[in-house]
């Protein structure tokens, strides 16, 4: 069997493309519209595209030579001494796996997607992209029917017009702290707590040395370390380079004691080490130090690379440590960002910064909701 795809600007003349190279007795497995440069083509331009198969295929140009090569289940190719030809048969199988190819991705589309609501055209392709970037199928579900319900006539053709009303509805949803000030805090003492390697370390170094070059404030950093496990290190380094008091504490009394002495700073960064967030006792101790000099402000710092599934188990976790904003840090390492937008719904607490890379101070910014709407969707990164 022979499947080939052809295009036109008219379903007569693909069907007319088909017959000159597949002959008469080809039969159209699919037709359908399709715009001319790919989904995000916004000139409206269309053509017909047909799926068409020949069985028993034989290349017309080659009807006068001998059958080159024969196949069926259980016969291996065979290939005579004429190069030229072999190579043709070569490109053919190509071809043929090619075409087999895109009607497996089609089916295994199908199989994914065969739940969906009956959508339009446009409004089932934006769907698919939230789907794409990992955003929680029913929350997918529930965006796109919310934008439908805001659509009539021929907006369902507009997709600029679906996106602009979409990343709308996604900037409503993922809340951010104000903008105002220059760092994003009003608080004097601002802990960062969350799983080890999510970056809370080098999020403080940032920020902290914006703080003091930037906003001119003085700065000093605690670290509380649980566990003694010389993570401190890496913070103390920096903490001299960038001349910013610092200090390691181990318990309750000496983290009050860090803050009293720290009492003429405009703000107090305080890191948390542990090991993990499945060790419910040192998230217990991380309570008990952060409560007793009640910080003003609790970042919960999330990755963007961690799989939902965990990101769940550490929400769970974390919310005794009376978390009030998020960072979600490393946006450079993927582009499945869905994962903020279904964090933003499940624990509506605001963003603060994103970071998108190591480079200190420089890769972080403040959050907006607009410009995450955009991101999720890949509009625009950053
Ligand atoms: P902590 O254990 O939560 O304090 O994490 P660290 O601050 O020690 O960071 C762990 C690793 O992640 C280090 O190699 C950092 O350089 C890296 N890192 C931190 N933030 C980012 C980011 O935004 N993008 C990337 N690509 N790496 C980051």
């Amino acid at each position: 069997m022979r499947i080939k795809r052809f295009s036109a600007p008219t379903l007569k003349e693909a069907v007319g493309q088909m017959k000159k190279e597949l002959g008469s007795d080809a039969i159209i497995l699919e037709s359908r519209k399709v715009k001319k440069d790919g989904i995000f083509d916004f000139s409206k331009k269309e053509r017909m595209e047909i799926l068409a198969a020949l069985d028993n295929y034989r290349d017309p140009n080659k009807k006068n030579t001998e059958q080159k090569f024969s196949r069926n289940k259980t016969e291996d190719i065979k290939f005579n001494s004429d190069d030229n030809l072999k190579l043709q048969e070569i490109e053919l199988i190509k071809e043929e796996l090619g075409e087999i190819r895109i009607t497996v991705a089609k089916i295994a589309d199908f199989l994914r997607y065969r739940n969906l609501p009956s959508l339009p055209e446009n409004l089932l392709l934006v769907l698919k992209q939230l789907l794409d970037c990992e955003v929680e199928e029913i929350l997918a579900k529930r965006l796109i029917q919310e934008v439908h319900m805001s659509l009539k006539g021929e907006e369902y053709d507009d997709l600029r017009l679906i996106l602009r009303k979409l990343i709308g509805k996604i900037s409503a949803m993922v809340k951010t702290t104000p903008q105002n000030s220059k760092i994003n805090s009003t608080a004097r003492i601002i802990a960062f707590v969350g799983p080890t390697g999510v970056g809370k370390t080098t999020t403080i170094a940032k920020l902290a040395t914006q703080a003091k070059l930037i906003d001119g404030k003085e700065v000093a950093i605690i670290s509380a370390d649980t566990f003694r496990i010389a993570a401190v290190e890496q913070l103390k380094t920096f903490a001299n380079i960038a001349e910013i008091p610092f200090e390691v504490v181990y318990s309750m009394d000496e983290i009050k004691n860090a803050v009293a002495k720290f009492s003429r700073m405009d703000l107090i960064f305080i890191d948390t080490t542990g090991r993990s967030q499945k060790d419910k006792k040192n998230l217990k101790e991380i309570g008990n130090m952060l409560s007793s000099v009640e910080p003003g402000e609790v970042y919960l710092v999330l990755s963007v690379t961690t799989k939902y599934k965990d990101i769940l188990d550490i929400l769970e976790k974390f919310k005794t440590l009376f978390i009030n904003r998020i960072i979600f840090t490393k946006l450079d390492e993927t582009t499945s960002l869905g994962l903020i937008l279904n964090v933003a719904e499940k624990v509506r607490k605001p963003i603060s910064y994103i970071t998108f890379g190591q480079n200190v101070p420089e890769d972080i910014e403040k959050a907006d909701s607009r410009k995450i709407a955009k991101i999720i969707l890949r509009r625009n990164f950053l």
